[in-house]
C-alpha cells in the first residue's frame, strides 16, 4: 500500500475505512483527547467537551521519533507515518533524487526496497553495527544487510546524522558522525515510534512499562485501573517473561483490539464470551526485504540466541527459530517462506525447549 501511495498509483479514497457508518458509533473526528481522569473513566476533549464512560479503551497508536539535529527548511525531511506525510514526499521525489533513510528497522528496510524499486539512490543510514537483529536474530539481520547491498543501496552502519544543512532549494548536505559527507534531495528519518501518551502524563496509567506506554494484563485491561483498557501501539503487554512489551504491528493492533472489546463486554456483563477470556495469540508479521518476503513470529526481541530452522542463509529460502538463555522458543523468522516458521507455532505458543524442537526435526526428516 506504502509504495501504491509513493508511486501515486493510490490514493486517499483507495485507502478510505469502509463500514465507518456503524449503528451506535459516533464520531468525533478530528478531536484529540486531552486528559483523562481514570476515578471515574472521563475524558476532556481538546475542544473542552467532557466525555464519560463505564470503560476506555486507549487506541491512541504511536507517533515517528523525531531525528535529534535542527532540521533545515523546505520541508525535504518529512515524517513516514500518514497519507499525507507520504504525498508530502512524493512530491519532493523527482526521478532519480537521491534519498537519505536514517534508521535500518523495519520501516526503513521496507522504505529502502521501495525506493530502490523506483530507481532512486538510496544511502541507509544506522548507528547499531548490524540493525535489525534485536527484531529478528543476528543470522537474518546479517542476511539482510547483504541483500540491501546486491540491490544496491549504500549501507552505512555504526554511524548517524550529525548536521543537516540547505544546499540548495532541492538538496540537503549532510554530515555523518564518522565525518562522511552525503547530499540527498530528501531525509528520510525511520527511527521508530514512541507511544502518543503525553496526554496522559498526570492520569497514572504509564506505570512502569516502556516509556510512555500503557501496561495492560493479558485480555488488554490497564493494570490496577478497573474499567480502562488499552490495545495497539501505545499498549505493552506481557511478554514471554510476563515483563510489558510493546508489539508494533498491525495483526497485533487488530488483535489487541479484539481482545480489549471482549474484555469489556465480560466485565461490563453485557453478552461478553463465557469462560475465561483467551491470552492474545503469538505475534506474527510480515515484511519485505526488496522482493523476499519475511515472516517473523513470536517475541525475537527477548532471544540470545538463534538456531537454523530450514536451509542455509545462502539460500533463496531459509528459516531460524530464536532461543532465549533458558533455551526455551520465542520467536522464529522465515525468510522466502512462511512454512517452516509455522510449524512450529504452536511450540513457540507453549515456550518449548531448544530440545524438543531438534526431536520434532529429527522426526520430520
Ligand atoms: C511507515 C509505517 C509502516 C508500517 N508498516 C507496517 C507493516 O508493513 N506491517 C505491520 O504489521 N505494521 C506496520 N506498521 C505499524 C502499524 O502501522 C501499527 O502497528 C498500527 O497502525 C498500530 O495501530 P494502532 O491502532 O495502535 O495505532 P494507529 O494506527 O497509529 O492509530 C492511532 C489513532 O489514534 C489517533 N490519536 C492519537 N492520539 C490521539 C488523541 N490524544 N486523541 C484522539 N485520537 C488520537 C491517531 O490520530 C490515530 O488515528 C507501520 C507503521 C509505519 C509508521
Amino acid at each position: 500500500m506504502r509504495e501504491g501511495l509513493l508511486s501515486g498509483a493510490v490514493d486517499d479514497a483507495d485507502i478510505a475505512l469502509p463500514g465507518m457508518d456503524l449503528p451506535g458509533v459516533t464520531w468525533r473526528l478530528g478531536e484529540r483527547a486531552v486528559h483523562l481522569d481514570p476515578s471515574n473513566r472521563s475524558v476532556r476533549l481538546a475542544g473542552g467537551d467532557q466525555v464519560s464512560a463505564e470503560a476506555v479503551v486507549l487506541a491512541v497508536g504511536a507517533r515517528p521519533r523525531r531525528l535529534p539535529v535542527e532540521a533545515p527548511g523546505g520541508d525535504r525531511m518529512p515524517a513516514l507515518r500518514t497519507a499525507d506525510d507520504t504525498a508530502r514526499l512524493r512530491r519532493r521525489l523527482t526521478p532519480d533524487a537521491p534519498v537519505l533513510v536514517v534508521g535500518a528497522g523495519l520501516i526503513g528496510t521496507e522504505t529502502s526496497g521501495v525506493l530502490r524499486r523506483a530507481g532512486h539512490p538510496v544511502v541507509l543510514v544506522d548507528s547499531a553495527a548490524t540493525p535489525m537483529a534485536p527484531l529478528v536474530g543476528p543470522t537474518v539481520a546479517e542476511w539482510i544487510l547483504r541483500r540491501h547491498r546486491a540491490a544496491g543501496v549504500d549501507v552505512r552502519t555504526g554511524t548517524t546524522v550529525q548536521s543537516l544543512d540547505r544546499r540548495s532549494d532541492t538538496s540537503l548536505s549532510v554530515t555523518l558522525s564518522d565525518a562522511a559527507q552525503l547530499t540527498a534531495a530528501v531525509v528520510l528519518p525511520a527511527l521508530g515510534v514512541s507511544p502518543d501518551t503525553d496526554w496522559l502524563a498526570d492520569s497514572g496509567v504509564l506505570g512502569d512499562a516502556p516509556t510512555g506506554a500503557v501496561a495492560v494484563d493479558g485480555q488488554q485491561r490497564v493494570l490496577g485501573r478497573p474499567g480502562l483498557y488499552a490495545a495497539g501501539d501505545a499498549a505493552a503487554v506481557p511478554g514471554p517473561d510476563g515483563r510489558p512489551v510493546r508489539v508494533e504491528h498491525w495483526g497485533a493492533a487488530l488483535a489487541q483490539g479484539r481482545a480489549a472489546a471482549r474484555a469489556v463486554l465480560a466485565d461490563l456483563g453485557t453478552g461478553g464470551p463465557e469462560g475465561p477470556l483467551p491470552a492474545v495469540e503469538l505475534p506474527s508479521y510480515s515484511t519485505y526485504v526488496h522482493d523476499t518476503k519475511l515472516t517473523i513470529l513470536g517475541w525475537p526481541q527477548s532471544a540470545t540466541q538463534d538456531v537454523a530452522l530450514l536451509g542455509t542463509p545462502g539460500d533463496d529460502r531459509f528459516a531460524i527459530a530464536l532461543h532465549d538463555r533458558h533455551e526455551r522458543l520465542v520467536g522464529a523468522v522465515g525468510v522466502g517462506g512462511a512454512r517452516a516458521v509455522n510449524r512450529i507455532k504452536d511450540l513457540l505458543q507453549r515456550r518449548a525447549s531448544v530440545d524438543e524442537l531438534a526431536a520434532l526435526r529429527a522426526a520430520t526428516r
